[in-house]
């Protein structure tokens, strides 16, 4: 864990872990307690914490495959002029060939019938802004924000 706090205002944490189905409790729990320093509500918390927990099922599941593989998690708390969470989930996975494709409602690549399709839906639902970067067998980006206490 690495923490800077050059920007006046802004707080950092970068956190790297495995693509391991284990960690994503890890990833939600550690977002929450970091957002505790803009001082959400509760609803506010939980919202990230979903989203966050799509982004980083679908770095394990899809990005790669649940063999595991590095994932990166940054979370920036910004304090002024507004409170805002800003954060990222990257992984070096098996990327997205269609991003628009991808983040369409009830769209899904998996075959199981385990996945709705609705991870993206989610993130936007929740979030304020959803950003995807991916280039296939490259890997995949995505960059959230959240306004905090409007
Ligand atoms: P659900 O999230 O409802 O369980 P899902 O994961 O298939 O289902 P989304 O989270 O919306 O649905 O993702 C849509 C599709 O985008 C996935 O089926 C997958 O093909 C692709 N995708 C999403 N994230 C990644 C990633 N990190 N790496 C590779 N492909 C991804
Ligand atoms: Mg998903």
């Amino acid at each position: 864990m690495e923490h800077q706090n050059r920007e006046e205002g802004l707080e950092r944490l970068k956190l790297e872990f495995e693509g391991i189905s284990e960690n994503e409790e890890f990833a939600r729990v550690v977002t929450a307690v970091f957002m505790s320093r803009l001082n959400p509500t509760l609803e506010e918390v939980e919202d990230v914490k979903i989203a966050v927990s799509e982004a980083v099922t679908n770095a394990v599941v899809h990005g790669y495959g649940e063999k595991g593989g590095r994932i990166l998690m940054e979370l920036k708390a910004r304090k002024a002029p507004e409170k805002k969470l800003i954060l990222s989930v990257e992984d070096w996975g098996r990327g997205i060939p269609d991003v628009k494709k991808a983040m369409e409602p009830m769209f899904t690549t998996d075959t199981s019938g385990e996945r709705s399709g609705m991870g993206f839906s989610f993130m936007e639902a929740f979030m304020d802004e959803v950003t995807v970067e991916s280039e296939p067998q490259k890997g995949t980006r995505v960059l959230m924000e959240k306004r905090i206490g409007r």
